[in-house]
């Protein structure tokens, strides 16, 4: 019935829009959250230019709508904006800034279903996932809304009489937030929500895939009553991120960068930020290891698989890359594999209600996970579930896939796949699994199923990864430290750690007492 309404529901749309002859994508059924302009200093902005480039909805193809292709010179009245009004958002008080945030969560909270159907729309993730990520997204305005008012310093006991010594924490100023398509709302609530709280203000640059999703958030910003120029929305096209990556990157009145992405991105931003030896943190690719021991619960371990693996179609830096599983249960968890592929993904449109897997982002995603499937079945890897596009449904649309008998020489062993793309790995003993685990230049999360306890401890140690599953596929929550080592990146977000991101330590010594 649910479903049925809504088909009914968006069609009575579909045919609204083409009456006024504007093309606007499936899905979105109440536009008052949608923005056309860029979002600087409390106001909706053109490029300079005037040019603009087209949202699409990953689904189907369709133009959802248009927004600014902001360059340098857009970037930098931003930056200014941002800097202008640092100089009285730093003087809030800590609890001025928590009222502040409950106020954009409650508006966010309230706007919960109409950001889901932006998400769905410009990200292709079905409806319940894109329902999922702005629960989740959400989550951060209110965890760093409470986390505000526990900036706490600390007095120091002086080594002299005549001396008292204290550490106070302030806001290191503008934050310039680059963020990535596959979580349009939450990897920028989750650094938004820590710079404002700290008392910094901040110029976003969302991904040229899902710019609709930021500028919604701005527009409930801006309701919520959070004052001018402090939080800013500069989109660009592709082909203008670097310009507007520099700029960020390079001003004098940008105190840090948090920038969640790919690795290649990400080293060319640590390269750029050494120029002004700026604040930085970064969350870039992952390839993570998801183990099954022998002694596992083989079904809670397929279940935590396929949760892992499969959200948001595989394209999760956290999502499970490579799987490593015992010699003793591998037919085992090979079989149930394939049984749960088949119960529960449901490949399709993301707005119809149903689907559980949504399609790729954008074709060059499309190329990169054919290319991978490709190269391993010509190296000799057996395919045993799907395998190829589902062009009956669209292009873009990628089958959930199986792949054994894998190798090192292979792409789908070395690469982030970023796909529904399942690639299983046989292994003898536990040295042998760290081994391969730990066998790459990455190090993000890491999964491993177990019930003998002293193998979880030293595997826990021993997995180089910043985050580790330990019987559990889903980690990532607003009071977690999320983050990673190696070339994974620097730097945690969410927990009390994501304020630290954010503010520098002061040492006030008070002399001649
Ligand atoms: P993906 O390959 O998943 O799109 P990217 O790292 O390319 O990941 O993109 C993440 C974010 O980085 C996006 O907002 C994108 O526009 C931005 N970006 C891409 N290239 C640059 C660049 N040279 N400088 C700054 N930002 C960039």
């Amino acid at each position: 019935m649910g479903l049925m309404r809504h088909v009914v529901a968006t069609r009575s749309f579909l045919f609204r829009q083409a009456e006024m002859s504007r093309p606007l994508s499936l899905g979105i059924r109440n536009m008052s959250l949608i923005r056309n302009k860029a979002f600087i200093n409390g106001a909706w902005k053109s490029a300079a230019s005037g040019e603009e480039f087209a949202v699409i909805n990953p689904a189907d193809g369709n133009v959802i709508g248009n927004v600014p292709n902001m360059n340098e010179a857009d970037t930098h009245e931003a930056i200014v904006a941002a800097s202008n009004s640092f100089q009285q958002w730093q003087d809030t008080t800590a609890k001025e800034r928590s009222h502040y945030l409950k106020k954009w969560f409650d508006l966010l909270e309230k706007n919960k279903e109409e950001l889901s159907e932006i998400i769905t729309a410009e990200s292709g993730k079905p409806l319940k996932e894109a329902a999922g990520e702005v629960a989740y997204g959400n989550s951060f305005i209110e965890w760093f809304a409470e986390e505000a008012r526990r900036v706490h310093g600390e007095v120091i006991a002086s080594p002299v009489k005549s001396k008292e010594m204290i550490f106070i924490k302030r806001p290191i100023g503008v934050t310039a937030l680059i963020t990535p398509w596959n979580f349009p709302i939450a990897m920028i609530t989750r650094k938004a929500g820590a710079a404002l709280a700290a008392g910094c203000t901040c110029v976003v640059k969302p991904a040229e895939d899902t710019p609709l999703t930021a500028l919604a958030l701005a527009a409930l910003a801006q309701d919520s009553g959070i004052p001018a120029g402090v939080f800013n929305v500069v989109t660009s096209a592709r082909e203008n991120a670097p310009q507007v990556g520099k700029s960020l990157c390079e001003s004098p009145l940008v105190a840090g960068i948090s920038f969640t992405g790919s690795t290649d991105v990400g080293k060319l931003l640590y390269k750029m930020c050494s120029k002004g030896v700026k604040r930085l943190s970064l969350e870039l690719g992952g390839n993570a290891p998801f183990i099954v021991f022998k002694s596992a619960d083989v079904g809670k371990a397929v279940q935590g698989a396929i949760a892992s693996k499969f959200r948001n179609c595989g394209q999760t830096c956290v999502s499970a890359n490579r799987f490593f599983v015992q010699d003793e249960v591998f037919d085992e968890f090979v079989a149930k594999f394939k049984e749960e592929m088949k119960s529960q993904l449901i490949l399709g449109m993301g707005s119809d209600g149903v689907s559980t897997l949504g399609p790729l982002i954008n074709d060059a995603q499309v190329h990169k996970v054919d290319n991978i499937v490709q190269d391993a079945v010509k190296k000799g890897a057996r395919v045993l579930v799907g395998g190829k596009t589902a062009s009956s449904i669209g292009d873009r649309f990628f089958e959930p896939t199986l792949i054994v008998d894998v190798d090192p020489r292979m792409l789908c062993y070395n690469e982030e796949i970023f796909g529904p793309i399942a690639v299983l790995i046989k292994f003898k003993t536990e040295e042998e699994a760290l081994r391969l685990a730990n066998n790459t230049k990455r190090g993000l999360a890491g999964y491993f199923y177990s019930n003998d306890i002293a193998q979880i401890w030293r595997v826990a140690k021993k997995l180089e990864v910043g985050m580790a599953g330990i019987n559990e596929g889903i980690i990532s929550t607003a009071e977690a430290a999320f983050g990673g080592i190696k070339e994974s990146g620097l730097g945690r977000e969410g927990s009390h750690y994501g304020m630290e991101e954010y503010t520098y330590i002061k040492y006030l010594c008070f002399g001649n007492l």
